[in-house]
């Protein structure tokens, strides 16, 4: 807007509107802040409607939301717990929070998610379920996972984080295994500031992470605590925005497939520079965000792309490095050459409802010179 102002466009960026503001505004108003309030379950059941399942477990974050799932599954210290080598960090310590052992699984080379034929090789006797991340937004092949969870009598548990309304044959994620978990962190497709979900189909475990979440207290006797839970629950405040978020959810997913086929259309003359996200027959895409890997071709090395792109205001973000070689993670019987080659050479480019075609136009003139320096 200032003439002199330097360009600086962002990875990320939330949209946050009347709406939201209204609602928190009637929190404040109401002096409803904390974790009891209306909007809580109002805003569990909304979002596991719009996942299409009946139940919600609002909670304190993503991690939180994971951890629960975990706990609620009966996963215990010795277990393992087989997850993908390319994914935040949050899926694999949730594991180690139960004291058991995430195993690391390799990634598929074009959608990069984890490769369904690489988990049986994972699976050990001491093997209790698998995490599937919709990594970036692209639903993981559900199929053949729950058909090899259901022989070997494994959990199923969705890492939807980053996948809100991302579709999978039609159905939404988070519908498809035992559990599905979601955040509402700041840059994911909806956001509460803070928070995170877990939904489900079964009572049962509703009751069970809902128990867990509220520090173990039997519902029907205060102060009365059959087991150790945990603080993990989700404010009246956060359930307002998510709620008002959840609102224009599908006017977000729209513009973040409007920016995606911009890039499409002005990255599609780098192919043999760039491999760009891939989109299977049988998947809806929400673009988490919009990632390139650099081909052998590329000189430049990953890192001074980057700097190169921050030099010319364009935010990025390197893909996460796999786990397997993070210290507090480090596994050297882990086997995921892919992961690994993708991880090295992977850019997250800006991702969000308020870009405009010319500045995706001015991205990949950028991201062009780059790949041809
Ligand atoms: C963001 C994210 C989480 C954790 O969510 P928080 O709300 O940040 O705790 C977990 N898994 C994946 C794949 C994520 O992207």
């Amino acid at each position: 807007m200032i003439g002199d102002k330097r360009k600086f466009i962002p990875v990320s960026h939330p949209i946050l509107g009347a709406k939201e503001k209204q609602l928190v505004q009637e929190c404040l108003d109401s002096s409803w802040v904390s974790s009891a309030g209306r909007f809580i379950p109002l805003f569990e059941e909304a979002f596991a409607r719009y996942c299409g399942v009946p139940y919600g477990v609002a909670a304190s974050s993503g991690t939180a939301a994971l951890h629960l799932a975990l706990l609620a599954m009966g996963v215990r210290p010795g277990d393992e717990v087989i997850v993908p080598g390319l994914t935040y960090v949050a899926t694999a310590n949730a594991v180690v929070y139960c004291g058991a052992r995430p195993v690391f699984v390799d990634s598929e080379h074009e959608t990069w998610n984890l490769d369904v034929r690489r988990v049986r090789e994972c699976i050990t006797p001491k093997t209790r379920g698998i995490i599937v991340v919709h990594l970036y937004g692209h639903p993981v092949d559900m199929d053949p996972i729950l058909e090899l969870a259901r022989r070997r009598r494994l959990f199923v548990i969705e890492d939807a984080a980053q996948a809100h309304g991302a579709e999978y044959r039609g159905k939404r994620v988070g519908s498809l295994g035992e559990l599905g978990v979601f955040s509402f962190f700041g840059n994911k497709i909806i956001t509460t500031g803070e928070g995170g979900m877990v939904v489900t189909r079964d009572p049962d475990l509703r009751d069970r992470l809902r128990l867990l979440r509220g520090q173990g207290m039997d519902p029907g006797r205060r102060y009365w605590f059959p087991v150790v839970g945990y603080n993990y629950r989700m404010t009246n405040i956060q359930a307002a925005l998510g709620l008002a978020q959840l609102e224009y959810i599908q006017e977000r997913l729209e513009e973040r497939r409007q920016v995606a086929s911009w890039y499409y259309r002005e990255l599609a003359r780098l192919h043999d520079y760039l491999q760009l996200p891939v989109e299977r027959e049988w998947a809806r895409h929400v673009f988490w965000l919009f990632g390139i890997v650099l081909r052998e071709k590329v000189a430049l090395d990953r890192d001074h792309f980057m700097a190169a792109l921050a030099e010319a205001g364009v935010e990025t973000r390197p893909f996460f490095y796999p786990i397997h070689i993070l210290p507090p993670h480090r596994d050297a019987s882990a086997r995921c050459p892919v992961a690994e080659a993708i991880a090295a050479r992977g850019i997250s480019l800006p991702t969000h409802s308020l870009l405009t075609e010319d500045e995706v136009r001015y991205i990949a003139r950028q991201v062009e010179v780059l790949c041809r320096s």
